[in-house]
């Protein structure tokens, strides 16, 4: 099978690596990848918003399968344009991948499909968040309504802030929060067969203890030893399956990959946010627990065929993965530094580039993930953090708490 990824971050390395070891794969293209991938993939620079040039890449590699990493492509329409032209791909088209691009149409959907989720109110305008802002207790959940990275959510208690988030988004969502810990769940699916992979937690906020602001992650593990039994099962019933018969009703199945953000409340899991791709970076640590061929899963999920598919093989043990981050992420983070020590297994790049010299440089606020697997979460978490250990970058900065609350059991689910 010759394959195209799409992207260039901790995700699309993860995939990168998962893609080369399915014997099935002759030949392995990523655009634009980074310096991590090049030993196992041919690397190519192609604009991934551009629909035409990434279908002539694919034409040009006789690619059998196209997997497109990130959201920004598949909310433009890249999906639709490999597909058009007969070429399989796993990612969902536009109309499809609005769950993720559109908080508001995300919350018709579920509303639509009776799916369990937080109360929310759309507004365009600050006297519309004004009054809804007044509806709900604090903590207030501001959403941005589009795009943006990980970061356009604000939750806080300062009634103030949540407002001037709302004025500087315009179209925002207004929700209930959700209190409980949270889960976020990757679904394979071509539109109605959905195969669920590992339950994985990742950490959003900057600081140690959950503090600061939200960044794009940083840190993420799998599988989660405190989930409920039946925890998968029980969000295929109520979650996955009534908003993929939604969108075929609607005429616009979603295949490709189902990123189910929850929270595990007093009320049972409610969906915090949907995703349209592999969320990063939890991808680093479920695909490291994959066993089965990752092509072959994902070319069934391109071309419908996912009923037939086997079921899924994982590993023994666990996998975490610490970001090493860059001075000043998420606000403004340095680049151009030199890192040394990232030519390790299990150091999964994100944000680097080679400089004119062949130094390894930082190209982005989440630089590498050290990534690590162990006979159980504990072992998976002195493995991860030995590999940051031997990184060095200026200035970088990383979370201790990765995965510490679970090998110390100390994560409640409220009612429980
Ligand atoms: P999102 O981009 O929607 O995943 O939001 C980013 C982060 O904000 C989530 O991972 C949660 O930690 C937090 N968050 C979003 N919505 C809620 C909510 N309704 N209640 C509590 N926390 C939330």
């Amino acid at each position: 099978m010759h394959v195209l990824l799409l992207g260039g971050g901790g995700r699309e390395h993860a995939l990168a690596l998962g893609l080369a070891a399915d014997p099935a794969v002759e030949q392995l293209t990523v655009a634009p990848g980074n310096p991590g991938m090049a030993s196992i993939a041919e690397l190519r620079s192609v604009d991934p918003m551009d629909p035409a040039a990434v279908v002539g890449l694919a034409v040009e590699t006789a690619a059998d399968l196209v997997v497109i990493g990130p959201e920004a492509p598949l909310v433009a329409g890249v999906a639709d344009a490999v597909r058009a032209k007969g070429i399989a791909v796993f990612g969902p088209v536009a109309e499809a991948a609005r769950l993720e691009g559109s908080k508001a149409f995300a919350k018709e959907i579920m509303t639509a499909a009776g799916v369990p989720t937080a109360r929310a109110v759309t507004c365009t305008d600050e006297a519309g968040a004004a009054a809804a802002l007044d509806s709900f207790t604090p903590p207030y959940v501001v959403k941005n309504d589009g795009l943006a990275a990980g970061k356009g959510v604000v939750v806080t208690g300062d009634r103030a802030a949540a407002l001037a988030h709302a004025r500087e988004c315009g179209r925002v969502v207004i929700e209930e929060y959700l209190a409980g810990p949270e889960v976020s769940l990757f679904v394979v699916t071509d539109g109605e067969a959905a195969l669920p992979l590992l339950p994985a937690q990742d950490f959003k906020r900057v600081g140690e203890g959950d503090t600061g602001p939200n960044t794009g992650g940083m840190g993420a593990y799998a599988p989660l030893p405190w989930a409920p039994p039946g925890l998968v099962d029980e969000v295929l019933t109520s979650v996955v399956h009534p908003t993929l018969a939604e969108l075929r009703r609607r005429g616009t199945p979603f295949a490709g990959l189902l990123y189910v953000g929850l929270a595990l409340t007093a009320d049972g899991p409610k969906v915090i946010e949907f995703n349209a791709r592999f969320g990063d970076p939890e991808t680093q640590v479920v695909l490291a627990l994959l066993e089965t061929p990752l092509a072959g899963l994902l070319h069934a999920a391109a071309t419908g065929t996912l009923a037939a598919h086997p079921p899924l093989r994982w590993r023994d043990g666990s996998a975490v993965t610490v970001v090493v981050a860059s001075a000043g992420y998420p606000d403004t983070p340095c680049t151009g530094d030199v890192i040394t020590g990232a030519d390790r297994p299990g150091i999964i790049h994100a944000g680097t580039t080679r400089r004119s010299d062949g130094e390894l440089v930082s190209a982005g606020g989440r630089v590498i993930c050290a990534t690590a697997t162990g006979a159980d979460l504990a072992a998976a978490r002195d493995a991860a953090y030995a590999l940051v250990d031997g990184v060095r970058l200026d200035g970088s900065h990383h979370r201790r708490d990765i995965a510490a609350a679970a090998v110390d059991g100390r994560i409640e689910i409220p009612g429980r």
